[in-house]
């Protein structure tokens, strides 16, 4: 099976955009300065423990400058260099809803009143999307494209306890549920390699996502980057890495069990970051890509081959 008229045998995101608006449509990232409940004390000072300073901010802008003028710089910038014609306002940076409201419509009301953007995506913690900021959303999703992206990684207590998220998997249920009856898209990130996870555990959180039709979900691997809490137990030797071939057969399985619907928003993580200890084997994004097209091919498998 196909999807989006092309070769892919999964739903890639970037096909599912061009089938969905005629025109290649590319993500700007964002950051608007917000900060992080799991950084400032709230929940915790610590931060999830593969969180750098950024965030989980992967691109040059910064806060110093607007987010019309980051949309600006983005924009013209993937209308060269990719040849993109609209766009969709990625705001990535830390927790994207941890603002009053009033602050959040100012916010999101910026980027979606620029011409060439078509939609939004709002990355953030299911345990900060309160009821009031869900409706302004969904108010959104009536005119805009609309995505609530929730950092899950994983659907097990014990592995969400290690990361330090802050939140368990029964809250990122409830906020899923919250955003769709509000007809918001939900994409749930999810990490593989995390220690003590068999890739029957990494299994379990693919089933769980497809039992809720999530929309979308964005797979990375466990990486490990300078100056975090994980480099500190990586550098004591209790990080193992997963091997690239393992990591390949792993992202195949869980996509053969999502339902055909739901929308990959990555299959490799952001690809090798200047401040990235490891994997080394990260370095060629595209080669990992292809080994999975590949694999698929070989099974002559398919994303929802073993939906249920
Ligand atoms: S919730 Fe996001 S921004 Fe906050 S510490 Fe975790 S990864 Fe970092």
């Amino acid at each position: 099976m196909f999807f989006n008229n092309t070769d892919k045998r999964y739903n890639r995101f970037s096909d599912h955009l061009r089938e969905k608006f005629g025109v290649k449509v590319y993500k700007i990232t964002l950051d608007a300065g917000f900060t992080c409940p799991n950084r400032d004390g709230t929940i915790s000072s610590d931060g999830c423990v593969f969180c750098d300073s950024g965030g989980s901010f992967s691109q040059l802008y910064s806060n110093k400058i607007s987010v019309t003028q980051q949309l600006n710089e983005g924009i013209e910038l993937s209308k060269q260099k990719y040849k993109a014609q609209k766009f969709l306002a990625y705001f990535q940076a830390y927790t994207n809803t941890y603002k009053p409201v009033e602050e959040l419509k100012q916010i999101y009301s910026e980027a979606l009143g620029h011409a060439d953007v078509v939609g939004i995506n709002i990355g953030t913690r299911p345990d900060c999307v309160e009821d009031e900021k869900l409706d302004l959303i969904g108010e959104l999703s009536e005119n805009y494209y609309t995505w609530l992206e929730f950092g899950l990684q994983s659907i097990h207590e014990r592995s969400l306890k290690f990361i330090n998220r802050g939140h368990d998997f029964k809250t990122f249920v409830d906020a899923t549920e919250r955003a769709k009856s509000r007809n918001i898209n939900v994409c749930a990130h999810v990490i593989l390699g995390l220690p003590n996870e068999t890739r029957q555990d990494m299994l379990e959180t693919a089933k769980a996502l497809a039992d809720l039709n999530i929309d979308g979900v964005k797979i990375h691997l466990l990486c490990v980057l300078q100056n975090t809490q994980l480099s500190k137990l990586y550098f004591q030797g209790k990080i193992p890495i997963m091997e690239e071939d393992e990591y390949v057969e792993t992202v195949c399985d869980f996509l053969e069990l999502l339902p055909p619907s739901t929308t990959i928003h990555r299959v490799a993580g952001n690809g090798l970051k200047p401040n990235m200890l490891a994997p080394g084997w990260l370095s060629k994004k595209f080669i990992v890509m292809n080994k999975i097209d590949n694999l698929l091919e070989k099974r002559n498998s398919y994303q929802s081959l073993k939906y249920k």
